[in-house]
């Protein structure tokens, strides 16, 4: 279903409220006050903020910010946000210490057209996560349009994401969640084949219906990380002590009947006593001796996967190789970008997401070479896996 965007609204003189992904890593600053590490999903959300105030609205943006557990952490505060957003955007950026509220309504109220105002951490509040009505309505209050531009929230129903569109006469979607939806749904329906989709990461369980679904599109499905193993196990391989889920044994088991065609597993596998920076690595092929843990695909699979890679017209790719983080098991991780933006290179599609896999992708110095680097982790899973995402389905239809 189509969704409204800021094409189809007017902003002018309206109270328009944005719900961004602003949940980005903060450090501390040499006085001790904390700062935004990585500010990549500000820039993402810039696009939306620039079009509403340049179109003469008032922008009141929402976000959360990591996991306060429904009251008020000074360590999770979005003040220092606020600041940074100043700088990038160049606007003077007001910061209201709460979230909902009359005095807040009233600091809106006093703000001129083409202004902007970030709130504080919309999980302060116990009605974030709860989708409590009652704090979905209080965001409502605030609001003339409702704009949701965090993708990366999607997946989940709380007030601020989803809740409060019911509360409004117009909920669309901002930018970076139109260039979300664009990008992935034409991996997810309409890919150009070959479609190479690549999967990895610590958790097999996280990504179960992801490989499900995506192997049924694509004619090749690269397996890597810690998932390959739960897999490898079934298929009667010893696994030594590397990192396995056994309550997905038969999860796994049926799943590798159903896309044996298409799934593709590591051949061999860099090894070492534990994921250590210290750690002697070495190389082995088929089984992983007892006492070892399996932490990076081997040279072996980096040709194979490397060569279905560059044979590809669509690629998508979430969850590392190997244990990235560390140089001696980050080769597998680092081949796989270095392939993917090559293929893109020669004209190939190609989807990047996942925290550790656009972190990844960023130490490889691929970024620029992708196609498209998707701000979701879980919420780029829900959406490839075709399950429903509650901060799309609540905005109001075109
Ligand atoms: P993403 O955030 O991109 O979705 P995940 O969170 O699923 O990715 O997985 C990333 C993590 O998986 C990384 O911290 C990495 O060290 C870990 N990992 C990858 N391969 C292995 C492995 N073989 N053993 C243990 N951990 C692994
Ligand atoms: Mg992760």
């Amino acid at each position: 279903m189509q969704k409204l965007t800021l094409d189809d609204i007017d902003v002018r003189g309206k109270r328009v409220l944005i719900r961004v992904d602003f949940n980005v890593p903060l450090n501390t600053s040499e006085d001790g006050s904390p700062c935004v590490a990585d500010d990549t999903r500000i820039r993402a959300a810039l696009p939306t903020l620039r079009h509403v105030l340049d179109h003469g609205g008032k922008a009141i943006l929402i976000s959360h910010l990591g996991r306060p557990g429904g009251q008020p952490d000074p360590d999770l505060s979005l003040a220092c946000v606020a600041d940074h957003l100043g700088t990038l955007i160049d606007e003077r950026v007001r910061f209201s210490s709460n979230t909902v509220g009359d005095t807040v309504g009233d600091v809106i109220d006093g703000m001129g057209d083409g202004s902007i105002i970030l709130l504080e951490n919309t999980r302060f509040d116990p009605g974030e996560k709860s989708n409590e009505e009652g704090f979905a309505k209080a965001l409502a209050s605030l609001a003339d349009v409702y704009v949701n531009d965090a993708f990366g929230a999607a997946h989940r129903a709380h007030a601020s994401t989803a809740g409060v569109a019911r509360f409004v006469e117009t909920a669309a979607m901002g930018r970076l969640m139109e260039k979300e939806i664009e990008a992935l749904t034409r991996v997810r329906d309409h890919p150009e084949h070959p479609m190479v989709a690549i999967l990895g990461g610590s958790k097999v369980s996280d990504k179960l219906g992801t490989i499900r679904a995506l192997s049924t599109t694509a004619d090749h499905l690269l397996i890597g990380g810690a998932m390959s193993y739960t897999f490898l196990q079934v298929l009667g391989h010893e696994v030594g002590a590397s990192r396995i889920e056994a309550d997905r044994l038969e999860t796994a088991e049926s799943l590798y009947e159903e896309a044996e065609d298409t799934l593709l597993l590591p051949s061999d596998h860099v090894v070492a006593d534990a994921p250590d920076a210290e750690a002697d690595a070495s190389v082995v092929e088929g089984d992983i001796p007892e006492g070892k843990m399996g932490l990076d695909i081997g040279p072996a699979t980096i040709e194979t996967y490397r060569t279905a890679i560059l044979d590809a017209a669509t690629i998508v790719w979430n969850g590392p190789m190997g244990v990235f983080e560390l140089e001696q098991f980050a080769q597998g991780t680092m081949a796989i970008a270095e392939a993917t933006a090559e293929a893109t290179d020669d004209g190939a599609f190609s989807v990047v997401g996942g925290g550790d896999s656009v972190s990844a992708l960023g130490q490889s110095g691929c970024t620029d070479r992708i196609s498209h680097v998707s701000t979701g982790g879980g919420a780029l899973l829900t959406f490839l896996e075709g399950a429903p995402l509650p901060g799309i389905d609540a905005l109001t239809d075109a």
